[in-house]
C-alpha cells in the first residue's frame, strides 16, 4: 500500500465458517491471512457449530480476506458454509485467537499426520531454498502430528520434536505471523531437524543417505525405512525373484503387499477410476485398492489378487526417493507376523536384521505407531480396510449420552474407541492380540489416546461376548463395570450409529464371531432398535470339521457342505486319511461345531472350485474367490430361504448343491465364483427386506469383514434398493473388526440408557 492509497471507510464483518474446521490447523491459518491484510479482529471456535470470525478492515481487504478464506483453507480442513454479516467497527487494533466459547478444547484437538504439501515440496525442489533436499520438511499445513505428539497442548516441547531444538532461520520462520511456518510445530530443516541415515551390515555408509537407498533398490535389495508412523520393507515390485526373496525372508507366501509409486507410474500398473484418484491424492494419503491392470508388476506381489493396493508417496523422504527411482516398490509394514510395525531404530536393526539389506533410519522419536490405512470402492463408495494414518485421532461426533466410555474390539484387526465428550475417538491399527507384544501396544495406545483427548479412563468398558479373548480380560481388568455386546450385533450397531439412525436391519457377512448362544455366527441378519436386538436370520447352520482347522483348511468346509448336499466330498481334493478324519468327525458330531458364518461358506466354494486350498492369510480363500468372480458372470440361482430354529436361514447347502449341478453342466469357475457370491448376497438381502418389511423398517444395511467384497456389496444394494428400502453401508468406519469397537459402543451406550 503505497503513499496517497486511500483504503475507505473502515468495515466490520462478523464470518461464520461450519463444516470441518476445527482441528485441521484452521485457527493458525486464518490468524495468518488476517495479520497478513492487516485486519483486526479475532477467531474462535464454536465447539460443534464451527468457526466464528470478525474482521475489520477496508472493503477490498475484507473482500480479499474472504477469497482467501476460501481458497486457501488447510488441507483436511472442508468447508460447508461461510456465511457474512456486516457489523459496527469497533477500532480494534491487533488480531487475536480467542479461547473458545465451551473452553473445553482450547488447542485440545490433535490432528491427524498429513502428506507433504505442494509448497513444502517445492521447497525441497528449490536449490535456492534453505529446505532444498531436506526430506524432514514440513508447515502448518502438512507433516507428522499423532505419530510425534506426546501430550497436551499441541506445542513443540510436548512432541518428538522437542529432541531438535530449532536453528535461528526456523525460529524466526516460527515467530513470524506471516510466515506459512508461523507455530509449525514441526519445522526443522537440514541445519537443526532430524538426520537420515543408510547403514549396511550394521554399519553407516558414508555417502547421501536418500541416493545410496535408492542404489541399493536398484540393485534388487531390500531396504528397511523409517517413514512417518513405522517402518516399511521396500523393494523393487516389478522384479519377481526380488519379491519373492521377501515373502521368503519375511515367511509371508501370500498376504498381499502394498506399494507406493507417483501417480502417473501408478496408472501403469493400475486402473485408476476418478474417485480412486481422489482418495489416491488426499492429503491423508491412503493405500487405494485398484484393479490390476498389464502383467508388469511381479507375480508375488499380491498373488492370485486381481487388485493391487497402492498409495503415493506421502513425505518429503518417499518424494526424494522417487526422483531416483523409474519403478514402485513394494512399501510392506516392517513387523514380523501379527506383531506391532517395528518404530525404534535398535529394534528395527536387531529384528530385521535377516530380512532387510540395508536401512535408511532417521532419528526422529515415533510416539504412536500408525499403520497405513487402507480403503477401497465398494458398491461404488470408498471403504475402509483399515482407518488409521491419516484419519486417526480425528474424533467421529455422535451422541452417545454423558458417560464417558472405552471399547476394545475383538481379537484380530483390533482398534479400540473412547467415547468422550460427545466424540468417538477410534484407534489406530493395533493388530492381532493373541501376541504378547501386540496386547502391551494395545495398552500403551490406550494410555496415549487418553492422555492427549485429556480424558480420564472409562468407568464402563466394553468389549466381546467371547470369554477367552484378551480384549475381554483387559476389560475386566480395567472397568469398574463391563458391558459386553454381541459380535455382530456391534457390527450393526456401528453401521446405526455412524448414521445417525435409531432402527435398522443390518446384514453381517463376517469371518467369525462368538454367538449369543456360544456358537460360530457369521453370516446374521440382526434387527437393532437403539439398542434391542433380535437374530432375524442366517445362513443354515453347517459342520465345521475340526474347528478352527476348518477355517486354516478350507477344503475341510468344501467336504462338509457337500457331504450335507448328498454328494461326493472326495472331488474337494483333499488327502484320503484328512478326508476319512473330517467325515467321521462329521458324522460321529466330534469336534464339528456348527457355524453360520459367510466367510466359511466363501472359503469352501474357494477351496471346492481350486482356487485356494490352503488359508496363509485371514480372509485369503474368500478374496481369491472374488478375484477368480471378477473374470466370470452370475449364473441364474434362487436362493432358497426357509423357516428354521424360529428365524429365517439362507440354504447355503442347497447354493452348493445347484453350483456342483452347473458344475457338471460345464460352467467355468469364474462363473462359478461370481454366482456364490452373488446368491449368497441376494440370499441374505432376501431374508433382511422381509424382515424390515414385517418389521416397518426402511433402512437395510450391510456389514462385517466380506462387506468390502464389491459384487457382494453391489449385489445386496440393488435387491434393497429393488424392494424401495434404503441401502447404507460403511463410510466413517471400517466394516470389518477394525471397526468393531465403535459398534461397541453405540450398542453399549444404548444399553446403559435403557
Ligand atoms: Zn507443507
Ligand atoms: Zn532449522
Ligand atoms: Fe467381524
Amino acid at each position: 500500500m503505497g503513499e496517497g492509497y486511500n483504503p475507505g471507510p473502515m468495515m466490520r464483518y462478523r464470518v461464520h465458517v461450519s463444516g470441518t474446521v476445527q482441528g485441521v490447523g484452521f485457527r493458525p491459518f486464518v490468524y495468518r491471512i488476517a495479520v497478513q491484510r492487516g485486519l483486526s479482529g479475532y477467531v474462535r471456535n464454536l465447539g460443534d457449530a464451527g468457526v466464528e470470525i470478525e474482521v475489520e478492515g477496508s472493503r477490498d481487504v475484507l473482500d480479499d480476506f474472504l477469497r482467501a478464506l476460501r481458497e486457501e483453507a488447510p488441507p483436511l480442513a472442508e468447508i460447508s458454509g461461510i456465511a457474512v454479516a456486516e457489523i459496527p467497527p469497533n477500532g480494534e487494533r491487533a488480531f487475536r485467537i480467542l479461547k473458545s466459547r465451551e473452553g473445553g478444547d482450547g488447542g485440545g484437538t490433535i490432528p491427524p499426520d498429513i502428506a507433504t504439501c505442494e509448497r513444502c515440496l517445492a521447497d525441497i525442489d528449490d536449490p535456492k531454498s534453505r529446505y532444498h533436499g531436506y526430506w524432514g520438511t514440513s508447515c502448518t499445513d502438512c507433516g507428522p502430528r499423532f505419530t510425534v505428539i506426546e501430550s497436551l497442548p499441541y506445542d513443540r516441547p510436548r512432541t518428538s520434536m522437542r529432541d531438535f531444538p530449532m536453528c535461528e532461520d526456523c525460529r524466526r520462520e516460527y515467530e513470524d505471523p506471516l510466515d506459512r511456518r508461523y507455530h509449525a510445530q514441526t519445522i526443522a530443516c537440514p541445519e537443526c531437524g532430524p538426520r537420515l541415515s543408510y547403514l549396511e551390515n550394521g554399519r553407516e555408509v558414508t555417502g547421501d543417505p536418500i541416493a545410496l537407498a535408492a542404489q541399493a533398490l536398484k540393485s534388487g535389495k531390500i531396504v528397511a525405512i523409517k517413514g512417518i508412523g513405522g517402518t516399511h520393507l521396500a523393494c523393487d515390485a516389478t522384479r519377481e525373484e526380488v519379491v519373492a526373496e521377501l515373502r521368503r525372508r519375511l515367511g509371508r507366501p501370500g498376504q498381499p503387499f502394498a506399494l507406493m509409486a507417483p501417480l502417473p507410474l501408478v496408472r501403469e500398473f493400475a486402473e485408476v477410476p476418478p474417485e480412486a484418484e481422489r482418495l489416491l491424492l488426499s492429503p491423508r494419503r491412503p493405500i487405494v485398492v485398484l484393479p490390476k491392470k498389464g502383467g508388469k508388476l511381479a507375480d508375488s506381489v499380491a498373488p492370485g489378487l486381481h487388485t493391487v493396493g497402492f498409495m503415493l508417496p506421502y513425505s518429503g523422504l518417499h518424494h526424494l526417493l522417487f526422483q531416483r527411482l523409474d519403478f514402485p516398490l513394494v512399501m510392506t509394514s516392517a513387523n514380523l507376523p501379527g506383531r506391532p510395525m517395528l518404530i525404534e531404530n535398535g529394534r528395527i536393526l536387531s529384528k530385521l536384521s535377516g530380512i532387510a539389506d540395508g536401512f535408511l533410519l532417521h532419528d526422529r522419536r515415533i510416539v504412536a505407531r500408525c499403520d497405513d490405512s487402507v480403503v477401497r470402492l465398494a458398491a461404488g463408495k470408498p471403504v475402509f480396510l483399515r482407518r488409521s494414518r491419516g484419519w486417526v485421532p480425528e474424533p467421529i461426533p455422535v451422541d452417545l449420552g454423558e458417560e464417558a466410555l472405552l471399547a476394545l474390539g475383538a481379537e484380530l484387526n483390533v482398534t479400540f474407541a473412547l467415547y468422550h465428550r460427545r466424540k468417538v475417538y477410534l484407534s489406530q491399527h493395533i493388530g492381532n492380540v493373541e501376541h504378547l507384544e501386540t496386547q502391551e501396544f494395545l495398552k500403551g495406545a490406550i494410555a496415549h489416546l487418553l492422555k492427549i483427548t485429556g480424558a480420564r479412563m472409562p468407568r464402563v468398558l466394553v468389549c466381546d461376548l467371547h470369554p477367552a479373548f484378551p480384549t475381554t480380560r483387559l476389560a475386566e481388568e480395567l472397568g469398574e463395570r463391563v458391558i459386553r455386546v454381541q459380535h455382530h450385533v456391534a457390527h450393526v450397531a456401528g453401521l446405526a450409529g455412524e448414521h445417525g439412525l435409531g432402527k435398522l436391519v443390518g446384514i453381517a457377512v463376517d469371518g467369525y464371531g462368538y454367538g449369543a448362544d456360544g456358537g460360530a455366527w457369521g453370516g446374521e441378519v440382526i434387527v437393532w432398535r437403539e439398542g434391542e436386538w433380535r437374530r432375524a436370520g442366517s445362513l443354515l447352520p453347517v459342520p465345521m470339521p475340526g474347528g478352527d482347522l476348518a477355517t486354516l483348511r478350507p477344503g475341510r468346509m468344501a467336504a462338509s457342505f457337500l457331504l450335507a448336499a448328498g454328494l461326493d466330498p472326495t472331488e474337494v481334493g483333499l488327502p484320503p486319511e484328512e478326508l476319512r478324519i473330517v467325515v467321521h468327525q462329521i458324522e460321529r458330531g466330534l469336534n464339528s461345531p456348527e457355524t453360520t458364518s459367510a466367510g466359511r461358506f466363501l472359503d469352501a466354494v474357494a477351496a471346492w472350485l481350486g482356487i485356494s486350498r490352503e488359508r496363509t492369510y485371514e480372509g485369503e480363500p474368500a478374496m481369491r474367490l472374488e478375484a477368480a468372480a471378477a473374470e466370470g458372470k452370475p449364473l441364474p440361482l434362487e436362493p432358497v430361504i426357509r423357516e428354521h430354529g424360529g428365524r429365517w436361514v439362507l440354504d447355503t447347502v442347497a447354493i452348493f448343491g445347484e453350483l456342483h449341478r452347473l458344475r457338471r453342466e460345464g460352467a467355468p469357475a469364474p462363473d462359478l465364483a461370481a454366482t456364490a457370491q452373488d446368491a449368497l448376497a441376494r440370499g441374505l438381502a432376501r431374508i433382511a427386506v422381509r424382515v424390515a418389511q414385517e418389521e416397518g423398517i426402511d433402512v437395510v444395511g450391510l456389514t462385517g469383514g466380506a462387506a468390502v467384497n464389491d459384487a457382494i456389496a453391489s449385489a445386496v444394494k440393488r435387491e434393497v434398493e429393488r424392494a424401495g428400502l434404503r441401502y447404507v453401508q460403511h463410510e466413517k468406519i471400517p466394516p470389518g473388526d477394525g471397526g468393531l469397537s465403535f459398534g461397541q459402543l453405540v450398542h453399549a451406550a444404548h444399553a446403559l440408557a435403557v
